[in-house]
């Protein structure tokens, strides 16, 4: 999508701190992190919502939070664990229209979010 600050950076366009990529998913840090470790999991595919997803995308969900998993324990937050994140729309705070997993980890979250 043209104006998709997501798909820029799946793309390459805008730069980003990459920690992952292969044919269908792009992992990057985030700009404004709010934990030691926070970073994003994001189709390449633009999905704007996760009510937007399709029964043929299931696939592709199932690889997002997998790879999502696997990085959080690669970088040395399995023991400790970590919160996987998905905002949808205005009620769930979400603000980038492009699907994506946040996870943070490197210390205690508080519940519920405010
Ligand atoms: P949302 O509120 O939609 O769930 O989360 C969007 C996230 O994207 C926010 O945590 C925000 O800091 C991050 N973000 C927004 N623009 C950029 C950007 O240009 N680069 C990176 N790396 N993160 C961004
Ligand atoms: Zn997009």
């Amino acid at each position: 999508m043209s104006n998709c600050i997501f798909c820029k950076i799946a793309e390459g366009t805008i730069p980003s701190k990459k920690i992952y990529e292969d044919e269908d998913l792009v992992a990057f840090h985030d700009l404004n992190p709010q934990a030691p470790a926070h970073f994003l999991v994001i189709p390449k595919k633009h999905i704007s919502t996760i009510m937007d997803a399709q029964q043929s995308d299931i696939q592709l969900l199932g690889k997002l939070l997998y790879t999502a998993q696997s990085l959080a324990a690669k970088l040395g937050y399995e023991q400790t664990g970590a919160r996987f994140v998905i905002n949808c729309k205005d009620d769930g705070g979400q603000t980038v229209h492009h699907l994506h997993v946040h996870v943070l980890a490197g210390r205690a979250m508080d519940w519920p979010p405010g």
